[in-house]
């Protein structure tokens, strides 16, 4: 066994719920236009997360991020894996091992 893992001091941070989020809803979150996403809440509800792709802080509507702005909620975590995971497919789409056509059913899949 590995024993020199570090133990996690905060078990449930919100990076980990984003995660968490990603796994379970990745495929329910919307790119809107200019940077922004809407990502599904835990309850049933949506939030707008702006990753602010011209500048600026990012942000989300919920009520999380608006009692701590100064963190990323895990909207913003979801949020930034989803935009990962497009560009990933984007820049596969650019590689000879990786026709177009895939890459657009790919996307298609993911609700893009
Ligand atoms: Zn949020």
């Amino acid at each position: 066994m590995n024993d020199f893992t570090a133990p996690a001091p905060h078990p449930s941070t919100r990076a980990s719920r984003g995660v968490a989020l990603f796994r379970d809803h990745g495929d329910d979150i919307e790119p809107l236009s200019h940077g922004r996403y809407q990502v599904p809440g835990c309850s049933g509800g949506c939030y707008v997360v702006d990753l602010a792709v011209f500048g600026g802080e990012e942000s989300c509507d919920c009520p999380d991020h608006r009692h701590h702005p100064e963190t990323a909620c895990k909207h913003i975590h979801a949020a930034i894996m989803y935009r990962a995971r497009v560009r990933m497919a984007s820049r596969k789409a650019r590689s000879p091992r990786y026709g177009a056509a895939a890459v657009a059913a790919n996307l298609a899949r993911m609700g893009a």
